[in-house]
Order: structure tokens, then C-alpha cells, then sequence
């Protein structure tokens, strides 16, 4: 049993009831969201708060999540570390910033805790195959979480998804269409395919339950710092589903009385996809761009969730920016060498972000912050190496001598 009372448009404020599989408002096209009992819930919580000290993944939230827990063979989604980097923090001047290293997930993304949610209402509902349309993270999750548990597992990436994410993707045993086309072309591809084949979708901006699995790193981050909220988290934005699910999970816990200050939301996108922040800046439609930038998992030229996540900015008092490649390669080296933190380039976004806010005084060196760190540097390993080389020498001591001498 869950405290789901409905799912509601956040648009037009149209309600769907809790059964049945429902993706986008029928009435005006806009995201749904999930809604609960949340005094129900909140006692739950309570009750539950004693036990669930052994439940080391997203289930020890289960009071507020809306499907019944089912487990992956093993395979814990969430629950993964808030480092404090001495380093880190030294070089930037940031006593108090801490990293929730997201990567280390069972498919080593931030998407896992989205695909056990969706999976779980896939088994509810009886669906026999599970779809989606993914830059490459989202594939691979419902690809390796699938495995898990027997699922039949449909893809659709485009042409350019990372060597690695197919490789997982492949390897996991899903069949991956590969798109002539964009991630853009490959979304509408896959809704087409759900709606012609019956498929169950997990795509990022259409299913109204992802947000219920990212919100748990809310919750996780929130409990790692003794339920005392950090004064900023700062997310990486593509479609805006993982902001907009951070959002909702800070909502619940104000909602629930576990938290009372709600930390500001920053949004950073790469230049060259960088949709939501042009609508922060000028008030404007959320447009569309090219979706161009090294970093995969945020090159997405239309977000399918930019309201939510726009939403999830204004309403905490955050802000949106993007950065450039430069930038965001630059930020992977100092993760990596600094912290041995080795993420991908859309992860590492968000120091390239954290260092301009500082720069231009939107964020003090004293604040709490938080960087959401999504996914692990394996996975996109081509285009975070840039220009970094090995040096060959023959298995020779005397050349190792030479290289040492300069
Ligand atoms: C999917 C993803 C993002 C962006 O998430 P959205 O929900 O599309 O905004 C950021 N980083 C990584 C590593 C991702 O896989
Ligand atoms: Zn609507």
C-alpha cells in the first residue's frame, strides 16, 4: 500500500487517478505529478523512521514513494556517499561543500533511482516490455536494472550515445535502436513505439514517476547532513526531470515537517543546450536549441520537463546558468585530481557552475552547498580526456631514467 491520492497536471491543474499508466496531461500536454496523503504519510514515516536503519538504498523512504519496494537481485539503488574532500574544499575556499557522488548507483548513474520506480509500476501494471529514450544514462539504467529482474528492455538512443552507455546498454542484454538523429528525434521515435505496441515508457519528461525516484537523493543528501538542509544544491539540467524531482523531494520533507528551510536550486546547462536557462534569463517560453555539447547527458535541445524545472529554480530562490565545454573539462581535472572523484562531463558541470557563481558572488565561500554529482567519468571517457596523453617509452629502465631527468 502507498499514500498516493492522484496524479495532477502541473499546468492546468487536471487530476488522474492513481491506477493505470498515464504519461502527459490529456487535456493540455503538461507533465503530471504525483501527489500524496502526506499526513498519512508523515505518521508512517515516523513509525518507520526506527526500522529502517538496515534499508541501505531508496526503499528506507518507502512512506513517501508510490509503488511497493521490489528489490534488483541484489543491487542497491541509492543510499551512495556525500564526500567531504578535504582538497576540494581547500582549493575552492568552501569549508562547508560536500559532493553526493551519484555514480556510485548500480549502472553508475543518478538514473537508477528513476528506473526502479518506473520498473516497479511497470511490474504493477503488467507491462511486458519497457521502453525509453535516453542520451544514454537512462538506457543503460533500465537496461541493467531490467536485467535483474528478467524485464524485456527497448531502446532508443541517438546515432552520437557514448561508446561506453551502448556497451553497457548492449552488454545488459537490451535491444538498443540506434537513431539517425538526436536524442530529440529519438524521444519522439520511442513515444510512437509505446503508442503502437503497448510498451511500458521510462522516458525522462513523459513518465510522471521518475521524479518519485530522483527526489530520493533529496531525502538522502538532507539525511547525510543531520536533516539540517545545505543552503544550495546545485544540479546538472537536460530535460529538468532530476532538478524538478530534487524539488519535489525537499517539498515532501518540508511537507512532512522533517526539514524547514528549503536550500536554493541552481540549474546548470552546457552552452550549447541551454534552453531553460535563455527562460530564466528572459522570462520567456521555454525554446529550443541545438543540444550541443560534449556533455551527453545534458546535450538536449528541447527538455520535456524545462516548467518543472523552471518552477524548481524560482520557487527556491536559485538561479540557472550554463557553462561552457572548456569549462566543464576543465572541472572534470579538478574533480578528478583533486578529489579523486572521477565523473562524467555532465556531473562535472556542476563545479563549472559552482566556480562561476562564486566569481560573480551569487553563491559565498561559506555556504552549504551541495554538487550533484550524476554520473561516473567511465562512462564518457573519450570526451573528457581531451588532450591528455600517455607517454610511451620501451620496457627499458634506462628510459624511465631519461623521462625523470627531463
Ligand atoms: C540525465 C542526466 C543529467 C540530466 O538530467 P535531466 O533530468 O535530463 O535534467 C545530468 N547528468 C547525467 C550524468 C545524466 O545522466
Ligand atoms: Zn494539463
Amino acid at each position: 500500500m502507498t499514500f498516493v491520492t492522484n496524479l495532477e497536471c502541473i499546468e492546468c491543474g487536471e487530476t488522474y487517478e492513481k491506477e493505470g499508466i498515464h504519461y502527459l496531461c490529456s487535456n493540455c500536454g503538461g507533465n503530471l505529478e504525483v501527489n500524496y496523503d502526506y499526513s498519512a504519510a508523515a505518521e508512517e514515516w515516523h513509525r518507520y523512521e526506527a526500522k529502517k536503519g538496515n534499508e541501505l538504498s531508496i526503499w528506507r523512504y518507502a512512506p513517501l514513494l508510490p509503488v511497493k519496494p521490489i528489490q534488483f537481485g541484489g543491487l542497491n539503488v541509492g543510499w551512495t556517499p556525500l564526500i567531504e574532500s578535504v582538497r576540494l574544499k581547500e582549493l575552492l575556499g568552501m569549508p562547508n561543500l560536500s559532493l553526493k557522488d551519484d555514480s556510485k548507483n548500480p549502472t553508475a548513474s543518478l538514473k537508477d533511482r528513476a528506473t526502479a520506480i518506473a520498473l516497479a509500476r511497470s511490474l504493477e501494471n503488467g507491462a511486458e516490455v519497457i521502453t525509453c529514450a535516453s542520451t544514454g544514462n537512462a538506457a543503460s539504467s533500465l537496461a541493467g536494472l531490467g536485467a535483474s529482474i528478467g524485464a524485456t528492455v527497448k531502446i532508443f538512443v541517438p546515432e552520437n550515445a557514448s561508446r561506453a552507455k551502448v556497451a553497457q546498454m548492449l552488454l545488459y542484454g537490451a535491444e538498443v535502436f540506434k537513431v539517425k538523429g538526436s536524442y530529440d528525434d529519438a524521444f519522439d521515435l520511442c513515444i510512437k513505439a509505446t503508442e503502437k505496441f503497448g510498451w511500458y515508457n521510462r522516458s525522462s519528461g513523459f513518465n510522471p514517476y521518475l521524479s518519485e525516484g530522483k527526489k530520493t537523493v533529496a531525502y538522502e543528501i538532507c539525511e547525510q547532513l543531520m536533516w539540517n538542509p545545505p543552503d544550495a544544491i546545485i544540479v546538472p539540467v537536460g530535460d529538468g526531470c532530476i532538478i524538478g524531482g530534487v524539488h519535489k523531494g525537499l517539498k515532501d520533507l518540508i511537507e512532512i515537517g522533517v526539514i524547514s528551510e528549503m536550500p536554493r536550486l541552481i540549474a546548470v546547462q552546457a552552452d550549447g543546450a541551454n534552453s531553460i536557462v535563455k527562460a530564466f534569463d528572459s522570462g520567456d517560453e521555454i525554446g529550443t536549441t541545438a543540444g550541443n555539447t560534449i556533455a551527453d547527458g545534458i546535450a538536449v535541445g528541447r527538455p520535456r520537463e524545462g516548467v518543472k524545472a523552471l518552477r524548481a529554480v524560482n520557487e527556491t530562490n536559485g538561479y540557472a546558468l550554463s557553462v561552457s565545454d572548456e569549462e566543464i573539462l576543465e572541472a572534470v581535472r579538478t574533480l578528478t585530481e583533486t578529489a579523486g572523484v572521477f565523473v562524467e562531463p555532465s556531473a562535472a558541470a556542476t563545479l563549472a557552475g559552482l566556480n562561476k557563481m562564486l566569481n560573480s558572488s551569487l553563491l559565498s565561500k561559506s555556504d552549504r552547498v551541495v554538487l550533484l554529482l550524476t554520473g561516473h567519468g567511465l562512462k564518457a571517457p573519450e570526451a573528457a580526456i581531451g588532450d591528455l596523453k600517455t607517454m610511451t617509452i620501451e620496457p627499458d629502465i634506462s628510459d624511465v631514467e631519461k623521462v625523470l631527468e627531463g
